[in-house]
């Protein structure tokens, strides 16, 4: 009976051992092309077996509005920017985590950083927490998450945003808003834009990402779609990837604008 068990266990770590062999292959063989696809995002083995070209980089995700600034408000469905955003941002963080970058979120959840009564403007220190956020944690890099609208319903298309007169921002800009017209397709392609936004005003390369027009019947229709959004965080993260590429030396971001004289709420 004893060389019974014996083979039977031999043959058990023979049965494990081929297992574990597959399981290497796999993940092995998923290694360069799981990188390419937010399913190859999940999993922290193939995090790990992925190329991370982005390791060494903190980026901040900044998932727009929040709690009672819903944002934007979809024409047919009615839905809120806020929740969007989040999707999007939360699929970003893990496409660049995946890709060895460290994230950090100014928000993870449906919630505004401000209090329910502050002595000053909710959206201003709504604002100013995050801000707070992306410098304490010496974020390389902004990526703001948002969703447009705009009194015309024509209107449609993916637009990134920098700093104006910032050349990092701009650059960046540029690499993230083609790789979004590559990704998704849209019937309007727009160029980067400067604009004037707090959240690009932290001295580092940022931009702000409106995905697309919620006030657009078409474009809302898809952005309700779970798959489009992913596509959108993957032409985003795609869009660092292809900045990070870049054969050059980058130029400098503007100065953080002082805001020591700015009222606070705290
Ligand atoms: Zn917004």
């Amino acid at each position: 009976m004893a060389g019974k068990r014996d083979r039977v266990q031999v043959m058990a770590g023979l049965l494990l051992g081929v297992t574990a062999l597959c399981s290497l292959t796999l993940l092995l063989a998923a290694g360069t092309s799981a990188v390419q696809t937010f399913a190859g995002a999940h999993t922290a083995i193939q995090a790990t077996a992925a190329p991370q070209p982005l390791r060494g980089l903190t980026i901040a995700v900044d998932a727009g509005h929040g709690g009672y600034d819903g944002g934007a408000v979809g024409r047919v469905s009615g839905v809120a920017e806020k929740g969007l955003n989040l999707d999007v941002a939360l699929h970003v963080q893990k496409l660049l985590l995946a890709h060895g970058a460290d994230v950090v979120m100014t928000r993870t959840d449906d919630y505004a950083l401000c209090d329910d009564d502050p002595p000053i403007r909710k959206k201003l220190q709504d604002m100013q927490r995050r801000a707070e956020i992306i410098r304490i944690n010496d974020a390389d890099m902004v990526i703001s998450i948002h969703m447009n609208e705009y009194a015309g319903r024509s209107e449609s298309g993916p637009q990134v945003f920098y700093r104006e007169g910032c050349p990092a921002g701009r650059l960046l800009a540029g690499a993230i808003q083609e790789a979004m017209i590559r990704g998704l397709r849209p019937d309007k392609e727009r160029t980067a834009l400067g604009g004037d936004y707090y959240i690009l005003t932290l001295g580092v390369p940022s931009v702000l990402v409106e995905c697309g027009f919620l006030s657009n019947r078409e474009e809302e229709a898809r952005l309700m779609q779970e798959d489009y959004r992913r596509l959108a965080a993957q032409s985003i993260v795609q869009g660092v990837l292809d900045w990070q590429a870049l054969k050059m030396e980058k130029p400098g971001a503007l100065a953080a604008v002082d805001r020591s004289g700015e009222e606070t709420g705290d």
